[in-house]
């Protein structure tokens, strides 16, 4: 795919113009966290910015969305009226390429073949995707590939005081202008390649799905819940978490909010019966939730290593140390980087 060379000056020319017709949404800091937000038209991420504290989900399947409102009638049937569907043109630019990728993985789930969410739907429609690829590795990321290209519509490659674009979908195509810029030379795409990255090979190489299977009922599950406080960070940070339940408000509304299956009451029945009544099966659910039932569902693993939950984790519950642990058969092993 081609690939141009812009100058910073360019790189902001091209984004003022593409924010005459879009919402332009990028890293914005605030109390020393970055999280999207309202561009303000003259600056692009310094050094500081790694990645988002809250990951990018939130803007296509937000925390709480009403799905419609409805109005009893005495005697009659209540009317019903179904929000409307969101029509804001956004770019997203500083997406890191772990949650672009993330947002592939919501993609299967909220636009699958069976059944496609129109609230998401509509936001994915209205929103170009510009991602960033990352100079340095947080030392809690473990992604193995920082120049993923899936759920991005443009690719963003800083290079010192230039950076290098790569259009990457049809919608990213059209909104860039190409022939105004020069194409980029092998040269600097091979220098691309030079950049760090920690390397996760124990996990990486490892088939976890086949593991999984074999150690449903190991003690292992236990061992590791005793330091979880189900407190649920880490599905909440997560960008590829999207389980979710609906409410009714007292104003007549069905709302939806996340969820997570590291809540006691996400399982529990009306009849107060739990299938997964303590932490051990909810740590179990959730680990086999994004290595093997999301595998096995749609051929590829529900993490895209952002180490957020590594990082907030309040008891520093460490997933790279889980997944080794669970390739080891359950023995404790140090993460190597
Ligand atoms: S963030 Fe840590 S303590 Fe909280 S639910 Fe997740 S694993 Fe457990
Ligand atoms: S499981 Fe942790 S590292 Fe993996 S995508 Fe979710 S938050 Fe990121």
């Amino acid at each position: 795919m081609a690939k141009y060379l812009l100058t910073k000056k360019d790189l902001l020319i091209w984004l003022k113009k593409l924010q005459q017709e879009y919402e332009v949404l990028a890293p914005v800091k605030e109390k020393k966290v970055y999280n999207f937000g309202h561009w303000d038209g003259k600056s692009l991420p310094d050094k500081s910015y790694q990645n988002t504290l809250k990951p990018p989900k939130d803007l296509f399947f937000p925390q709480h969305e009403i799905l419609l409102k409805y109005k009893k009638v005495k005697g009659q049937r209540p009317i019903i009226k179904a929000a409307d569907l969101p029509e804001e043109k956004r770019v997203i630019f500083g997406i890191r390429p772990c949650d672009a990728k993330s947002l592939s993985l919501l993609d299967k789930v909220f636009l699958g073949e069976e059944y496609q969410d129109p609230f998401y739907q509509a936001r994915r429609l209205n929103t170009l995707i510009i991602s960033l690829v990352c100079r340095e590795p947080k030392e809690s990321c473990f992604c193995t590939q920082p120049f993923s290209v899936e759920g991005s519509d443009i690719v963003l490659f800083e290079l010192n005081d230039k950076y290098l674009v790569e259009p990457i979908s049809e919608k990213g195509k059209n909104c860039f202008p190409s022939a105004s810029y020069c194409e980029a030379d092998f040269h600097i795409i091979d220098k691309i390649k030079e950049i760090k990255i920690n390397t996760y090979e124990e996990i990486a190489s490892a088939d976890l799905t086949e593991k999984l299977d074999l150690i449903f009922d190991s003690p292992i599950w236990k061992e590791l819940q005793e330091k979880c406080i189900n407190c649920g960070v880490c599905s909440f940070l997560c960008p590829t978490c999207h389980c979710f339940d609906i409410t009714d408000n007292q104003q007549g509304s069905k709302v939806r909010n996340w969820d997570s299956c590291m809540f006691s009451g996400f399982t529990k029945q009306a009849s107060g019966h739990n299938p997964r009544p303590s932490g051990t099966e909810r740590l179990r659910q959730r680990v086999m939730h994004k290595f093997k039932y999301f595998p096995d569902k749609y051929g590829v693993v529900a993490c895209v290593g952002c180490g957020r939950c590594v990082e907030k984790c309040p008891v520093n519950l460490d997933i790279r140390q889980v997944l080794l642990q669970i390739k080891n058969g359950g023995e404790k092993l140090e993460c190597r980087m």
